[in-house]
């Protein structure tokens, strides 16, 4: 067997991952050419490179890493549970510990209503789940045909071909025969990218009628479900104004459609409530679940469903499943990562601490001059990058340029900001503090700064 270790030169790794390992959303040839960055180990807000690299996670890997990285009490619980029972599945009539306390506790945290959980590997499989259950639903309550799910341009469910159909990005729906038939798609609530001359109230409550205008199209008899993100993570980190989503829930129940909160991003504390759900003021009746459910150290997901939903599920055979529909290692580590989020009461950390002094920083960086606004909830934020403010112009060109020439300059300055088209965006850890946010602020600057003076010197401003 060959031995790889993080002791071999950086140049070796990277070459076997050239040859042998191929990337999500990653143009190989590209990669390979230059060579991937290799992260040896973290902690806290900081990843550490082969090259010995200190690096402010701003994103929290994929939105995902909470409690942050290397706490030890998250192996722990592993281990212990690997030793106990590494595996058992929870087909033919079986359960077992880890699965049963995760589920009683997710049904504490959520809102009332939701208290019936069904267990996926990840936020896409959870997706699919969401897909099929809400079919099976209206057809066995005697409406086979109220099938067809209404979801958002821009939106991200994920990247199986379900949930990738279920989400609005055109250049994944260009590959592989996406969209499937029955989803369709209305207009995101974006108002800074495309309300025009309207006021934010004014937009969001358009962009909320056109799932009305969806719904009558296709007559009400043919909807299943609308999903939506409460606050789109990967279509650019979009705030919907406050108009928004009690419309949405007011035409939802006007045509008896189900509401699906997909709480990938924003559940377990991102929006500086248990759920996202809560901080828009909507009340779902399926939430999908993935990413900080473990903080990213386990892979889980999982639908809660309503009580409604769960009577008419449980009445059938609902034939679906996964081999690692609550896997007791992920549902032990997912349940130490609620317990620790709990004892430590991260989110009164969030409320009190992380995203006032977040927000103050986002506050200094929108003042940049190619900062376009700041867009934020709880501790989720993007910087739309514009060569003028005040018209919310958008760079020439598709999109995303400018963007990935920020993002690299935050690579040189140590940090992690992803960018989405020309948006940068913020997810660090919840549990990040003032300190860690001062150093995340001055490196930030740095990389705008060499963002400006790059788009200067090549006449792009
Ligand atoms: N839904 C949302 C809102 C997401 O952000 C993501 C992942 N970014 C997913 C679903 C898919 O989750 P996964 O990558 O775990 O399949």
């Amino acid at each position: 067997m060959t031995l790889v270790t993080n002791h071999l030169p950086t140049a070796e790794l990277q070459a076997l991952d050239a040859a042998h390992h191929m990337h999500p959303f990653t143009t190989g040839d590209e990669l390979n050419a230059k060579g991937a960055r290799v992260i040896t180990r973290a902690k806290g807000v900081y990843l550490t490179d082969s090259e010995g690299n200190e690096i402010l996670d701003a994103m929290a890997g994929l939105w995902c890493v909470n409690l942050g990285y290397g706490r030890p009490e998250m192996g722990q619980v592993a281990a212990r549970q690997m030793n106990e029972l590494p595996y058992y599945n929870t087909f033919f009539q079986t359960t077992h510990v880890p699965a049963i306390a995760l589920s009683a506790e997710l049904a504490k945290l959520t809102p009332a209503h939701l208290n019936h959980v069904f267990y996926a590997g990840s936020g896409s499989e959870a997706n699919d789940t969401n897909l099929r259950m809400v079919r099976v639903y209206w057809a066995e309550k005697g409406q086979p045909q109220k099938s067809h799910v209404i979801s958002r341009k821009n939106a991200y469910h994920g990247s199986s071909i379900g949930s990738g159909s279920l989400g609005g990005m055109t250049y994944m729906h260009a590959q592989g025969g996406m969209p499937i038939p029955g989803i369709h798609h209305i207009g995101q609530p974006d108002w800074w990218a495309e309300g025009g001359d309207h006021t934010p109230e004014e937009f969001g409550l358009a962009r909320a009628q056109e799932l009305e205008e969806k719904i009558l199209e296709l007559g009400a008899e043919n909807v299943a479900a609308f999903i939506g993100e409460p606050v789109q993570g990967a279509g650019g980190v979009i705030v919907p104004p406050s108009t928004y989503w009690p419309e949405i829930q007011r035409i939802c129940k006007k045509y008896d459609v189900l509401l699906i909160a997909d709480e990938v991003i924003c559940g377990f504390g991102r929006t500086g409530n248990w759920f996202g759900c809560e901080t828009m003021g909507i009340t779902p009746d399926i939430i999908t679940i993935a990413k900080g459910l473990s903080s990213g150290y386990a892979p889980i997901g999982g639908s809660i469903v309503s009580d409604e939903i769960a009577e008419v599920i449980n009445a059938c055979e609902f034939n679906h499943g996964y081999t690692y529909s609550g896997h007791p290692v992920c549902a032990a580590v997912a349940m130490e990562n609620l317990r620790i989020m709990q004892e430590e009461d991260i989110l009164s950390h969030v409320h009190n601490v992380a995203a006032p002094a977040l927000h103050a920083a986002l506050e200094t960086l929108g003042e940049h001059p190619l900062v376009g606004t700041v867009n934020k909830s709880g501790m989720m934020a993007s910087l739309p990058l514009t060569p003028h403010k005040e018209s919310r112009a958008k760079f020439a060109g598709e999109g995303g340029a400018v963007g990935y020439m920020c993002r690299e300059h935050c690579f040189a300055n140590s940090l992690v900001m992803r960018h989405v088209g020309d948006r940068m965006i913020i997810s660090p850890p919840l549990v990040i503090t003032p300190e860690e946010i001062e150093v995340f602020t001055k490196r930030a600057t740095q990389a705008l700064d060499a963002t400006y003076k790059d788009l200067k010197d090549k006449d792009m401003l």
